[in-house]
């Protein structure tokens, strides 16, 4: 909602006059006193009404001036790694997040120390919070307004829905993998999944790929392995994965039985988020992984 918006909003909720009658006395309120900014003098109407325009809570989209204090409820998309930076008191330790509602994305940057060891021992990427006492200011670096938390700003846990990330734990980017044979760890969503060829038959005698039986064994000797091949997305690239065997059955959480053609069907594009640890392998100059081990992502714990 713009400002003016809430401003003219907040005349309507509390007296008696219509958006008509508003507009009439901005306009006489302009004609007297043009000097006035056309906020200004829905401020001046709002006072001869008797209505105190204090705002406090915002969406980020109306984020769109200086504001002193405001409130703003939202998640916590990103939060980076708290960082030094020379202003001219000195050197000095800032910590930024990206922060969402229902109407965008804005740059939070933290400037407080004890808000920064707090975000950093408490606040995670997906949890629901709320940022009391904020102001908002307008950076020449980004072109953008932003948000600054300061001392006098509280923070507050509406919904813990992020994963504080574990010690040791070193998620490569998908973009990064670049090198035959080494073990990554890749956290993103299985964006596709390809349930034609789900087993491969193999001659156990010779260890060959064969259609349905060997030219040299016949049928006698064949294993049937369980093999997915999908699509792991981390937001900015993909790459083919393949799981075979325990690995398999493990993503697709297959119990004692299952049907495997509805568990596949079940696990929808885009919305199934997995931890892999996988094995570079390279067919034909291009590089896949091959799961060595896959957990769910759950962030509804
Ligand atoms: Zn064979």
């Amino acid at each position: 909602m713009e400002v003016e918006d809430w401003s003219i909003n907040q005349i309507l909720e509390k007296t008696n006059l219509t958006r008509e009658q508003i507009e009439e006395k901005l306009k006489k309120k302009l004609e007297e006193f043009p000097a006035l900014t056309r906020e200004a003098a829905i401020r001046a109407v709002a006072a001869d009404s008797g209505v105190i325009l204090i705002r406090r809570d915002y969406k980020v989209s109306d984020i769109k001036e200086e504001i002193n204090h405001l409130n703003l409820r939202c998640s916590i998309i990103r939060k980076f790694e708290a960082r030094e930076v020379n202003l001219r008191g000195g050197r000095s330790k800032i910590l930024n997040l990206i922060v969402g509602d229902e109407t965008g994305q804005i740059r939070v940057v933290v400037w407080d120390t004890n808000k920064i060891a707090e975000l950093e021992s408490s606040f995670n990427e997906g949890d629901e919070i709320l940022i009391i006492n904020a102001y908002s200011k307008f950076s020449s670096f980004s072109s953008n307004f932003e948000v600054n938390i300061g001392k006098n700003t509280l923070l507050k846990m509406i919904e813990r829905r992020g994963q504080a990330a574990k010690e040791g734990d070193n998620y490569s980017r998908i973009s990064q993998i670049n090198e035959e044979n080494k073990v990554y760890r890749v956290r993103g969503f299985i964006t596709r999944l390809f349930t034609n060829n789900t087993f491969i038959v193999r001659c156990r005698i010779c260890g060959k790929r064969v259609d349905d039986k060997c030219d040299v064994h016949g049928d006698k000797a064949l294993s049937k392995t369980l093999m997915i091949s999908a699509v792991i997305d981390d937001g900015l690239s993909n790459m083919k994965v393949v799981f075979f065997d325990r690995v398999a059955e493990k993503l697709l959480s297959l119990s004692k039985e299952g049907d495997l053609r509805a568990r596949l069907n079940d696990i929808s594009f885009g919305i199934y988020q997995v931890e892999i640890e996988a094995v570079a392998k390279s067919f034909n100059g291009v590089l896949s992984l091959t799961v060595k081990d896959v957990r769910p992502v759950d962030y509804s714990l």
